[in-house]
C-alpha cells in the first residue's frame, strides 16, 4: 500500500516557516534583509505588542514589478541566485527564497511596492492570508517596498502560545534593529513601537558615528578601536575597555560580511582576548566584522543564515584574538584592575597547610569573578531563603574583635568560639544590600543630590527598561529626568553610593535586569537593584581601615539577616573554631 503523498504547499510553507520564523524577531530580520538586498537608503521598522500583533518594515529600495511581487510568495522564488555556482559567493543577505512565503503562510501579510521610473506610476498590493493569496490590487505606491505582517502565528496556535510577554519579544526586535543598524551605517534607521520611537539613525559616515548614535559618544569612550589583516581576510570594529561589562553577551554584535551571525568561533576568540582582564562569566561589549571572500564561508548551514562555517577557522580566530588584545594592551585599558595585587582572585587558602582542619571548616570554591565589578547576580542563597549555609556561623553583636587586617583585604577577628576570617567588601556589600532592601520596602532609600547631574544616552535597549523601572528606581534613590530622545539626566543617586560614577551605577543595574523585568517579579528588582547600590558602594578590598571601622562593620555584619553570604551567594567570612585550633595542636 502506498503511504506517502506529497504535503499541500500551504502546509508546506507552514512547516518551513518553523524553521525560519521563530519569534516577532525573526520576521523582521527577514524583512530588513530583504530592504537592504534591495538596496534601501532608509528602512523604518514599526510594531505593536512586541510585533504579535503588526510588523510594519517600509523600504525606499528597489521595490518589485507587480509579476514579482506576486512571484516573491511561491517557495525557492529569489532573485539573488541563479545557479548552484553563485551558492558558493553570496554577497546578498537572502538567497533563499523562503522568508516571504514562509512568513505568509502563519501571518495575514500586506506587501505593497512599486518599480521605480519615470512619472507617475501604480503600485501593486498582494494581501496572503495563512499561505492563501487572497488579493492582488493596483494601488497608489510612491516608492520602495512596505511589508505588513499582521496577527503573527495566528494559525499555529502552539507558537504563539510560546510567544514571551512583549517586553521580551520587544528586547529582541530592538536589539535586532541595533544590530543591523550598526552594521549599515549607510542606511538609515528607525524602529517605533506604538508610536514610541526607540531607534532614530540618519545616515552616518562610518561605523564609529553610527555607534556613536546608538549607544551615545560618550559611551565610545568606553570602546577601542581594532583592526587587523591577513591575506583576504580581514577583522575590525570596537571593543570595550575591561570595566565595562555585562551580565549578558546580548551586547557583543558580530558581523561576517556585514550579515549578523552568532558563531562559536568568534565568541571564543572575544573571550580568549580579554581572557586576561575581565573575569569569566561577565561579557565586554564587542562590534566585530569580519570581512572574507564569500567563498570563504559557507552561509547556508542555517535555516534563518545566523549560523555559518568558515573554511580556516584558526586564521579567523587568531586574527580576532590578536586584533582585540594588542588593542586592550594600546589602550592600557586596565584601570580597574590595574591597582590590584592580583588578576585572578585568590582563592581562600590558609597557607600554613598543616593547621588546615579537615572537618567543620568548609572551603567554598574560589569564586570566578569579584563582586565588585561583576555585574549583580543574585545567588542561590538569595533566591531559596536563608538556611543554606555553607559555612555555618554564629555571633552576636558586639562578641566579634578586630585582631587585624589581612592585605588590607580581610578581617580577622575573635570572640569566645575561635577566629573568623571577614571579607570586607562582601561583608560591608550584605550589609549595604540589607539596609537597601529595607529602605526600598519601606520610605524609600535617602537620595543625595548630584551637585553637577549627569546627562548620557541610554542605549535603545536601556530605554525600553528604564522606562518600565522609573518607579523602583525612584524608590532606590535614584533622581532620573528624561530629555528628549534617549536623553536622560542622573540628578540624585542613593546617599550611601555617592561618592561611585553615577552613570555606571545606573547602567550596570539596567543591565542587570534584564532578566527579573521580562518576569515582572517586583521582590526580584528589588534585590537585584539593592544589590546593585550594595555593591559598588561597599568599602573595596586592598583598603585599609581603622579599628573602629573593622569594629563597626563587624558589629553590622553580627545585626545582618543573613551574615554568611553576600547578595551574589559569596560566602563572607571563615571561621575557625577553638576545637579545630586545639585539635591541631593535639591538644585534648
Ligand atoms: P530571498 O531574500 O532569499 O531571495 P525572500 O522570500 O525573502 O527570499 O524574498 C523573495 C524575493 O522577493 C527576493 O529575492 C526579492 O527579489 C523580492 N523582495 C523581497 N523583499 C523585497 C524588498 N523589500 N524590496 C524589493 N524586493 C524584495
Ligand atoms: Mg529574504
Amino acid at each position: 500500500m502506498n503511504r506517502i503523498k506529497i504535503l499541500p504547499q500551504v502546509l508546506a510553507n507552514k512547516i518551513a516557516a518553523g524553521e525560519v520564523v521563530e519569534r516577532p524577531a525573526s520576521v523582521v530580520k527577514e524583512l530588513i534583509e530583504n530592504s537592504i538586498d534591495a538596496g534601501a537608503a532608509r528602512i523604518e521598522v514599526e510594531a505593536v505588542a512586541g510585533g504579535k500583533q503588526l510588523i510594519r518594515v517600509r523600504d525606499d529600495g528597489c521595490g518589485m514589478s507587480p509579476d514579482d511581487a506576486i512571484l516573491a510568495f511561491e517557495h525557492h522564488a529569489t532573485s539573488k541566485i541563479f545557479s548552484a555556482e553563485d551558492l558558493a559567493s553570496i554577497t546578498t543577505l537572502g538567497f533563499r527564497g523562503e522568508a516571504l512565503p514562509s512568513i505568509a503562510s502563519i501571518s495575514w501579510l500586506f506587501l505593497r511596492t512599486v518599480e521605480p521610473g519615470d512619472g507617475p506610476r501604480a503600485g501593486t498590493e498582494v494581501e496572503v492570508r495563512g499561505g492563501i493569496m487572497r488579493q492582488v490590487r493596483e494601488t497608489a505606491w510612491e516608492r520602495g517596498t512596505e511589508v505588513e505582517v499582521r496577527q503573527l502565528f495566528f494559525n499555529v496556535p502552539a507558537r504563539r502560545k510560546f510567544l514571551k510577554s512583549v517586553e521580551t519579544e520587544l528586547g529582541h526586535i530592538t536589539r535586532l534593529v541595533t544590530h543591523y543598524g550598526l552594521a549599515r551605517p549607510e542606511i538609515s534607521f528607525s524602529f517605533s513601537h506604538q508610536g514610541r520611537e526607540l531607534i532614530n539613525c540618519p545616515k552616518a559616515e562610518s561605523v564609529a558615528e553610527r555607534a556613536a548614535q546608538v549607544f551615545g559618544s560618550d559611551f565610545m569612550r568606553n570602546l577601542v578601536e581594532f583592526a587587523a589583516a591577513w591575506r583576504d581576510v580581514s577583522v575590525y570594529g570596537f571593543a570595550s575597555r575591561p570595566h565595562e561589562q555585562r551580565s549578558t553577551p546580548y551586547s557583543q554584535f558580530f558581523y561576517v560580511n556585514k550579515r549578523m551571525v552568532r558563531d562559536r568561533i568568534i565568541s571564543h576568540a572575544v573571550a580568549q582576548a580579554y581572557r586576561a582582564v575581565i573575569p569569566s562569566g561577565v561579557y565586554p561589549v564587542v562590534l566585530l566584522f569580519i570581512e572574507l571572500p564569500p567563498s570563504e564561508v559557507d552561509v547556508n548551514v542555517h535555516p534563518q543564515k545566523l549560523e555559518i562555517r568558515f573554511r580556516d577557522q584558526e586564521t579567523v580566530h587568531g586574527l580576532i584574538q590578536g586584533a582585540i588584545e594588542q588593542a586592550l594592551l594600546r589602550a592600557r585599558s586596565v584601570p580597574n584592575y590595574a591597582q590590584r595585587p592580583a588578576r585572578e582572585p585568590e582563592p581562600y587558602t590558609l597557607s600554613a597547610a598543616p593547621v588546615l582542619p579537615q572537618g567543620d571548616l568548609e572551603f567554598a570554591p574560589p569564586p570566578a569573578e569579584r563582586c565588585d565589578t561583576a555585574p549583580a547576580q543574585i545567588g542561590p542563597h538569595e533566591a531559596g531563603g536563608d538556611e543554606y549555609y555553607s559555612v555555618p556561623l554564629s555571633f552576636a553583636a558586639g562578641g566579634l574583635r578586630p585582631l587585624g587586617q589581612l592585605r588590607d583585604s580581610f578581617i580577622v577577628a575573635a570572640d569566645s568560639q575561635g577566629l573568623l576570617i571577614v571579607d570586607q567588601h562582601v561583608a560591608h556589600e550584605r550589609v549595604l544590600f540589607e539596609k537597601v532592601l529595607a529602605e526600598m520596602e519601606g520610605q524609600g532609600v535617602l537620595a543625595q543630590q548630584l551637585l553637577v547631574p549627569e546627562v548620557f544616552d541610554l542605549t535603545p535597549e536601556q530605554e525600553v527598561l528604564l522606562g518600565d523601572l522609573f518607579d523602583e528606581l525612584r524608590r532606590s534613590g535614584f533622581e532620573l529626568e528624561r530629555f528628549g530622545g534617549r536623553t536622560v539626566a542622573i540628578r540624585a543617586v542613593p546617599a550611601m553610593a555617592r561618592e561611585v560614577e553615577a552613570r555606571l551605577l545606573l547602567t550596570e543595574i539596567l543591565q542587570g535586569l534584564e532578566r527579573e523585568q521580562r518576569t515582572r517579579d517586583i521582590s526580584a528588582i528589588r534585590r537585584r537593584i539593592a544589590a546593585g547600590v550594595a555593591c559598588r558602594a561597599a568599602i573595596k578590598i586592598n583598603h585599609p581601615l581603622t579599628d573602629e571601622k573593622m569594629q563597626w562593620l563587624l558589629d553590622e555584619l553580627a545585626r545582618a539577616r543573613v551574615p554568611t553570604h553576600c547578595p551574589h551567594g559569596r560566602p563572607i567570612a571563615l571561621r575557625l573554631s577553638l576545637r579545630e585550633i586545639e585539635k591541631n595542636f593535639k591538644r585534648p
